[in-house]
């Protein structure tokens, strides 16, 4: 299984527009910070997990060709307005399932509502065939088996995934400030987790990494890499004070499992 960092900053991106705070300023390249979104490849599958807004660049930057699937956390702007650069993909191949929730489903029907219209005139629309998902009812992309967990954001639900290719488990877990005592147990046992760390200040609705550190210490991965980071974390000074085992993500990333 490869993994593909797409995107690891939060909403308003890394630098943020109008900021010239250190990181914002930074020449790191792991201080600049897109929308956050995943690539997981396994025998010849190409699955996405959110298209945040800036799915366009992210993929023409990734090189990807093809898209098998794609999997959405929730719908909110920074994970899914990118779903209109998903056409070049329906011109080659036709339409992508997208599995997401009952919940998200019934948010992305209102977002995108002219998706789903049947009389629909004029203008090219995202071709998609709606997955509806159950929380821990695990399904299938090619051989990867994938459970989607409940973790809780705020007053919304979001969905995290946990994969599997049989040899390898990988959960992705982003946007959420608290994670129930069924949805820990369904995360134990992880090769790498992929957990929301939004900065280092409590925040309602994400994790900041005080947190993210509980979460890990009980959950126990054999790797930990943190995502949808704000300008609050910058790579170099706050990778430092974490243990060996515990990482900033950053875009363009690949863990080859
Ligand atoms: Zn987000
Ligand atoms: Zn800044
Ligand atoms: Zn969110």
């Amino acid at each position: 299984m490869k993994l593909t960092f797409l995107g690891t900053g939060t909403s308003v991106g890394v630098p943020m527009i109008g900021c010239e705070c250190a990181t914002c300023t930074s020449t790191d390249s792991r201080d600049k910070r897109l929308r956050t979104g995943l690539l997981i490849e396994q025998a010849g599958q190409r699955l996405v997990i959110d298209v945040s807004t800036d799915f366009r660049q992210q993929a023409l930057r990734a090189g990807l060709t093809k898209l098998d699937a794609l999997l959405i956390t929730h719908c909110h702007a920074d994970h899914v307005f990118g779903l209109d650069d998903i056409r070049p993909f329906n011109f080659k191949h036709g339409p992508i399932p997208v599995f997401a929730s009952e919940r998200t489903w019934r948010d992305l029907r209102r977002v995108f509502y002219y998706i789903f219209e049947a009389k629909h005139v004029g203008g090219g629309l995202p071709q998609v065939t709606p997955e509806t998902i159950t929380n821990f009812e695990p399904f299938f992309v090619g051989d990867l088996e994938i459970t989607p967990i409940p973790v809780i954001h705020g007053k919304g639900e979001v969905t995290a995934f946990r994969l599997s290719n049989g040899r390898a488990s990988v959960a992705f877990v982003t946007d959420c400030n608290q994670i129930a005592p069924t949805s820990l147990e369904a995360l134990k046992g992880l090769d790498v987790l992929i957990l929301d760390a939004l900065r280092i200040k409590p925040h309602p609705t994400h994790l900041h990494l005080e947190q993210s550190l509980a979460y890990i210490e009980e959950l126990k991965p054999q790797r930990t890499l943190l995502t949808h980071m704000g300008h609050d974390i910058k790579h170099s000074e706050i990778s430092r004070h974490l243990p060996a085992n515990i990482e900033l993500a950053y875009d363009e990333l690949i863990l080859e499992l």
